[in-house]
């Protein structure tokens, strides 16, 4: 196995998130994708040991508890709604805490807030770490990277028979195209239908004063992530990659307006680093998994939108079974086949 990627691109999702593995919340959950999120959870946690002892890096996967704090009535009633999953899954838990126990658990919270769902079972990775852990362990296991971009894929029928990578034509058995907001750009000649948009998420590195926070705390877009001591990621936003691609003065102040709100008893909120990515995100929100009709050995992995970290194991392990002929892959729902070309 071959992986291409020039690393050419700015703003992919991968380079910019705290790295949350959370399968009770996303788009159609609860719905048609609640088993596919905790398979996908399943997966890393499965093969979490054995990636770290194959790659020799740790990349710090831990199990982080998280306050999602309620402002009001509607707030309250859809984190009560949230809580059911949690309580039926194991190793997962979620109880409803009262204004006075958050307070008590964080006297830094807003006293605005009405009480907040306190979660455990989450999972969270260091996504730098987590990308070369896999990448040593593939290289480990015989696959080859290639620092350099796929230009065109060539046919012969409804077979893919070569990649265009600079000015060379490589014989393929099978291609996965899993370029994030770019995939759409390549299957263009074979799948017009399929539109993959860039939603910008900006997130900020930050020092804050006091005591570290015990948690993560969020509400709605807005949060704190535990990352190092004394350090967590704040985000984040959603806006459209234009017409400002990137960071932008306005995001960064969104962000810290919103913790300022939430967590006014925190005063000082040193930024070390400000970041952009691109979530790839299909017409409908979900994820395109499957092969493209009518072609033999093209498939795609795309659409992870907002939880492509937690996605991605489950989104590989079916693209393997795919290409190794395991056509029954249950996520039909999922396929590119759903954006028609006529
Ligand atoms: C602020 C923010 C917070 C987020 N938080 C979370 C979270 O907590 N949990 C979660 O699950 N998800 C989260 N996400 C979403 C997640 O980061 C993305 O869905 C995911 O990283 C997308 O991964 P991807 O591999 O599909 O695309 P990308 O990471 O964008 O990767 C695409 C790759 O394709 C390469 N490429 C482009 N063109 C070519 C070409 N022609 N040939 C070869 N290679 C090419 C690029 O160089 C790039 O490396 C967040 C996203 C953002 C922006």
């Amino acid at each position: 196995m071959t992986v291409y990627d020039g690393h050419t691109v700015e703003y992919s999702g991968t380079s910019c998130n705290p790295g949350g593995i959370n399968p009770f919340h996303g788009p159609a959950m609860p719905g048609i994708m609640e088993d596919f999120y905790l398979e996908s959870y399943k997966e890393h946690l499965a093969n979490s040991d054995e990636i770290q002892k194959i790659s020799g890096l740790d990349f710090n996967l831990k199990v982080v508890d998280r306050l999602f704090l309620a402002f009001n009535d509607d707030d309250e009633q859809g984190l009560k709604r949230m809580q059911k999953p949690y309580r039926q899954a194991q190793s997962f838990d979620a109880r409803w805490l009262t204004s006075s126990e958050v307070a008590q658990l964080e006297s830094r919270i807003s006293h605005n807030c009405v009480g907040g769902l306190f979660t455990t079972g989450n999972l969270s990775v260091n996504t730098q770490l987590y990308v070369a852990a896999l990448k040593k362990s593939a290289q480990r296991l015989g696959a080859q990277f290639v620092d350099k971009n796929v230009r065109e894929i060539h046919f012969a029928g409804e077979k893919a028979t070569h990649v265009v990578v600079e000015n060379n034509k490589i014989p393929i058995s099978s291609v996965a195209v899993t370029s994030g907001v770019w995939t759409a750009e390549i299957l263009k000649p074979i799948k017009p239908a399929l539109k993959v948009r860039a939603v910008k998420g900006e997130l900020l590195l930050v020092e804050i004063n006091g005591p570290p926070l015990p948690l993560d705390i969020t509400y709605g877009l807005t949060g704190l992530y535990q990352f190092k001591p004394g350090l967590y990621w704040a985000g984040g936003t959603q806006s459209g990659s234009l017409p400002e691609p990137g960071i932008t003065a306005a995001g960064r102040e969104e962000i810290l307006a919103n913790l300022r709100r939430i967590l006014p008893g925190i005063t000082k909120i040193a930024c070390i680093e400000h970041d952009a990515g691109y979530r790839p995100m299909a017409e409908d929100s979900l994820p395109v998994v499957g092969k493209i009709t009518p072609y033999e050995n093209i498939f795609i992995g795309t659409g992870g939108g907002s939880k492509g970290v937690l996605l991605s194991s489950g989104i590989a392990k079916t693209l393997a079974g795919l290409i190794n002929g395991d056509s029954d892959t249950g996520l039909e729902f999922l396929s590119p086949d759903r954006f028609s070309d006529e």
